[in-house]
């Protein structure tokens, strides 16, 4: 059975030896021996032996030092050292068959010996460990090279051991860990100090066990949060599973929750503050919910993130310099063997200064999400009223064109105002103007839109129901609310090769359209075979690729004046 002082060093984090020896076949057999319980480096005389220990002084925990080596042998090494408070500060060991020459070692500060050939490994780990012990004990560095109440790394030297950590396993895959304590201050206020303390305590000595096993390393920061760079692993769930037992058997387990963000796979030469950030905001993006430990951090979801958020940035100034263009998608209207050019959807687009052509299926949803769709829409409405009165002035008619609502604009109480701004300052009869409103709007907020469509529809204005059959309404509520167009979503269209029920619910959604009086328009429609079903069908009118792309205005402008010399 281990004893409790053999099962606490266990639990200690790995201490780094420097063995100095000209004969690798030396350092191979200490090596060997102390490789399970410690760090090892290696250097074969005693100017590597300094190099390496002005590079990493705080790092090293004790130098294993031979005396006789060509280029700076073992005495010069201990000189050095006497003149140099930082090293002074690391034990040094000296390794020798001779015992005459421990006396003038002694006289240079060395610390204690181990007799070559090395015989009797258990002795040798157990001097080590007790002069390494003796010598933290006393030293003041230990102070910040530990953090005093879990014994686990402080934050500054854990960042420089991880890049040590780096060097001593370069061909390896690494994976970091962040650990939180959620709502841990409420712990301190409703428990006390010290009960929190044991918290701590408890969750470091899970992950002291975790670091040894697994070749890690550890540190705390900012009470609360644990950081753990180690080899990689696929799967934590059996270290979690650990925490969380630990943490069961404290009196008010219920109230401690732990979060880890995992950034797997970390490129050995990033910048560890930023490995440090990815991992936290993991642990951020997994909520209070108890059934959920951790989150892997996605670098594409984050590039994702990043990249809205400086779309959402861009958007005032983008809004004034009008980098949004509204382009015209036309819809026909079928009619015997001539199809004629009937109106127009505004679509707009965003020609984005750093970004280029970004389109609406990436920043609709993010705008829909914070509000700026509102001011999206309006800015879409004035244009396109411009435009409206552009073509009245130069063909001497007006061009029906709808413009779309997004589903969140249904709550702004200035919607309607907006709409009548736009078209009434330029004086467009609102018979042109045509409102598409999606059909999810419908289902979740049926009074408010069954209003805002009565009320449009008396005002004069057309309301088009689009993507219909993809939302959640009843054909009962269809019936609640007063509409002019129902727009087949393109699903149907694109599967109607598919699935021969596509084309039955096709032809039944433009049945009831003729039953209510209502017009039918299909989008999306590419191919001959769409568009020849469609007409077959008795579809009203057709939008798709079949017949164009959304055209930029100047474009669409072109098209409006051949379709009038036809
Ligand atoms: P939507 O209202 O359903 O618009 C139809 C979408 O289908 C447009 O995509 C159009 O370019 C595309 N489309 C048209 N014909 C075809 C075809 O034959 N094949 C295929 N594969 N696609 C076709 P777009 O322009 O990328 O717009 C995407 C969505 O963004 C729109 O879906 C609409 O919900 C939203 N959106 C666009 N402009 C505005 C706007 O000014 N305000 C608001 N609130 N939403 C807008
Ligand atoms: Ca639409
Ligand atoms: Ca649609």
């Amino acid at each position: 059975m281990k004893t409790d002082v053999r099962r606490e060093k266990e639990l200690e984090i790995k201490r780094t030896i420097l063995i100095v020896d000209d004969e690798e076949i030396n350092g191979d057999i200490l090596s060997s021996f102390l490789e399970d319980d410690f760090y090892i480096l290696r250097a074969f005389n005693g100017k590597e032996c300094l190099e390496i220990l002005e590079k990493e002084d705080k790092v090293i925990d004790m130098v294993l030092l031979d005396i006789y080596m060509p280029v700076m042998d073992g005495y010069e090494v201990l000189r050095e050292r006497q003149t140099n408070a930082a090293l002074k500060r690391i034990p040094f060991i000296v390794m020798t068959s001779e015992a005459v020459i421990e006396k003038e070692c002694f006289h240079l500060g060395v610390n204690d010996f181990i007799k070559k050939p090395f015989d009797n490994p258990d002795i040798i780990v157990a001097r080590i460990n007790r002069m390494i012990e003796l010598y933290e004990d006393r030293s003041i560095i230990k102070e910040v090279k530990r953090d005093k109440l879990t014994k686990l790394y402080s934050m500054e030297f854990f960042k420089k051991y991880c890049a040590q950590f780096n060097q001593r396993h370069p061909r390896i895959k690494k994976d970091f860990l962040a650990i939180n304590v959620t709502r841990f201050h409420l712990i301190n206020e409703l428990y006390g100090h010290d009960y929190a303390d044991e918290i701590l305590k408890d969750i470091a000595s899970s992950i002291k066990a975790f670091v040894r096993e697994n070749e890690g390393i550890a540190a705390r920061n900012d009470g609360d949060n644990f950081y753990i760079y180690c080899h990689h692993k696929d799967d934590y769930s059996g270290f979690f599973n650990d925490i969380i037992e630990h943490v069961r058997g404290l009196t008010h387990a219920n109230i401690v929750h732990i979060r880890v963000g995992i950034h797997p796979n970390v490129e050995p030469d990033m910048d560890i503050d930023i490995v440090i950030g990815r991992a936290m905001v993991a642990a951020l993006a997994v909520k209070e919910d108890v059934n959920r430990i951790f989150a892997v951090y996605d670098e594409e979801s984050e590039q994702k993130n990043r990249f809205n958020e400086s779309l959402i940035n861009s958007f005032d100034a983008s809004l004034q310099n009008k980098d949004f263009k509204v382009y015209f998608q036309p819809k026909y209207k079928i009619q015997g063997e001539k199809n004629v050019l009937g109106s127009a959807e505004a679509l707009v687009r965003w020609v984005h200064p750093q970004y280029g052509m970004v389109s609406p299926g990436v920043f609709v949803p993010l705008f829909e999400k914070n509000g700026l769709i509102q001011r999206l829409d309006k800015y879409v409405f004035n244009e396109v009223a411009e435009k409206m009165a552009e073509w009245k002035e130069k063909f001497g008619f007006y061009f029906p064109v709808s413009v779309n609502v997004s589903r969140v604009d249904i709550y702004n109480t200035n919607l309607e105002e907006d709409i009548l701004e736009a078209f009434d300052s330029r004086h467009i009869p609102h018979e042109y103007c045509y409102i598409e409103i999606t059909e999810s709007a419908y289902s979740t907020g049926e009074d408010t839109i069954i209003k805002l469509c009565a009320s449009l529809k008396e005002k004069g204005f057309l309301v088009e129901i689009d993507d219909f059959g993809t939302g959640y309404s009843t054909l009962n509520s269809l019936l609640d609310i007063p509409f002019d167009v129902l727009k087949i979503d393109m699903s149907f269209i694109r599967k109607l090769d598919q699935n021969p029920k596509n084309a039955t619910i096709i032809q039944m959604i433009i049945n009831i359209c003729k039953e209510i009086g209502a017009v039918s328009v299909a989008e999306g429609v590419e191919t001959q075979r769409q568009y020849e079903f469609l007409k077959e069908a008795g579809c009203d009118v057709i939008q798709g690729y079949y017949f164009s792309k959304p055209l930029p205005e100047s474009e669409f402008t072109e098209l409006l004046k051949k379709e009038l010399a036809k």
